[in-house]
């Protein structure tokens, strides 16, 4: 019986998880969950799985929940910053699924490593802050990470049992997006809706735009860098517009071998709930013929400056891609809000780059204090703007 943590259920990754776990009550016991402010679902959540904890964001938050389950159910309702970190390092819990989305998900997961957990890490924006740090923390505490990210997910199931020795390239697959092919001019008009309905995949607003722009592969090879101890000269971004394979891995001898599946975000975490097991994720089977049509491209950069850049604070290194993380939150939030232009997204991460560009991070107080001092920045470029 495993006996889980789940870091954002509320939002698309922690529903999909829920989902999985439902279908395995002899192998799954839920023992806290989060939710920020989406207590209503939260609420149906508890209900359904009745956990000892349950954490929202603040006291008011709190307040509703607690009106909600009183008498129905024994969870006790907590809230803020610290409970999140209070339930991923629970003694009775030994596997967090690590959900929450943006920078708010770095200090509960790094809680979760530090008591050696297995870690389904959703949340990359951890590993793009703070890879350094993080990966010490799994390695010094013996906590075990898996990806829950489609590509990383893949990436590990293509790569050697230990290590990456005959390794020659990671292939990540990306499926463009909605803009792939909406022209340059159009871009300067997108809207919020518009930029979030993906394609393929059904996600949170914010990963969404990340996915429109390409900053999300762009960070999902600052994860991949950490995850698998690989150079960005390594690292290749595939454009894949239907997400079937979900990412590849080339060795030395010239064989590649790539994952496959339909893009539904189950597969990876039903494959880290139980691995080295499998187990039934509800996803349908894949019908190869009905795929038949996979195409590949090269990115292109111009279209896609938001990729450019990320590639660029990897190899930077120290603060660079916690800097870069945190002008990307605040640049997405503020598209979100109707308050800047979607190719103006890649403009305020380059301006903030521009005027934070030597910060160190080597250690997690730094992290904060660039990802602070970023957000600062990119709020008064932004401002400058309008
Ligand atoms: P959602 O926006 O759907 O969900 C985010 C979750 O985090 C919700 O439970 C939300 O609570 C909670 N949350 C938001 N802000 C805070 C905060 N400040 N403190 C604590 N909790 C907070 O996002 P996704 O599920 O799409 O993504 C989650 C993570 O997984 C992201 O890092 C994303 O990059 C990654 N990921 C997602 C994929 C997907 O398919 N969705 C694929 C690969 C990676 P509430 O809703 O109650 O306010
Ligand atoms: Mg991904």
């Amino acid at each position: 019986m495993r006996r889980l943590t789940i870091l954002g259920a509320t939002g698309s990754i922690g529903v999909s998880t829920l989902d999985v776990v439902a279908r395995h009550p002899d192998r799954f016991e839920v023992v806290a969950l989060s939710g920020h402010r989406q207590i209503d679902r939260l609420a149906e959540q508890c209900l359904a799985c009745n956990p000892r904890l349950a954490v929202v964001a603040d006291v008011e938050a709190a307040g509703v929940l607690q009106a909600k389950l009183a008498g129905r159910v024994r969870t006790e309702v907590m809230y803020g910053p610290e409970a999140l970190e209070l339930i991923a390092a629970l003694p009775e819990v030994d596997t967090v699924m690590a959900a929450i989305v943006g920078a708010a998900g770095l200090r509960p997961t790094l809680a979760a490593a530090r008591t050696g957990k297995r870690i389904l890490l959703a949340n990359k924006e951890s590993l793009v802050m703070a890879g350094g740090v993080f990966m010490q923390e799994v390695a010094a505490h013996g906590a075990t990470l898996l990806p829950i990210d489609s590509e990383h997910n893949a990436v590990f199931q293509c790569m050697p049992a230990q290590g990456n020795a005959g390794v020659r390239r990671i292939l990540l697959t990306a499926s463009g997006g909605p803009f792939r092919c909406t022209s340059l001019d159009a871009l300067d008009h997108v809207t919020p809706e518009q930029a979030c309905a993906h394609p393929n995949w059904d996600m949170g607003r914010k990963i969404s735009v990340d996915s429109a722009t390409m900053m999300n592969k762009g960070l999902e090879v600052i994860e991949a860098h950490w995850l698998f101890d690989t150079p960005a000269e390594r690292i290749d971004v595939v454009i894949h517009p239907q997400s079937i394979v979900h990412s590849m891995v080339e060795y030395v001898d010239g064989s590649v071998l790539a994952q496959m599946g339909n893009p539904d975000m189950r597969t990876p975490i039903a494959h880290a709930l139980a691995w080295p097991e499998r187990i039934e994720s509800g996803v349908s089977a894949l019908d190869l013929a009905l795929a038949a049509d996979l195409v590949f491209e090269r990115p292109d950069f111009a279209r896609f400056p938001c990729l450019r850049l990320a590639f660029d604070a990897l190899q930077a290194g120290g603060g660079t891609p916690a800097v870069l993380n945190a002008a990307n939150e605040i640049a997405v939030a503020a598209f979100l809000e109707r308050r800047l232009g979607f190719r103006a997204i890649a403009d305020v991460i380059a301006a903030t780059l521009d005027t934070l560009p030597h910060t160190p991070t080597g250690t997690l107080d730094e992290v904060f204090a660039a990802d602070a001092q970023a957000r600062v920045t990119a709020a008064r470029i932004i401002e400058a703007r309008t």
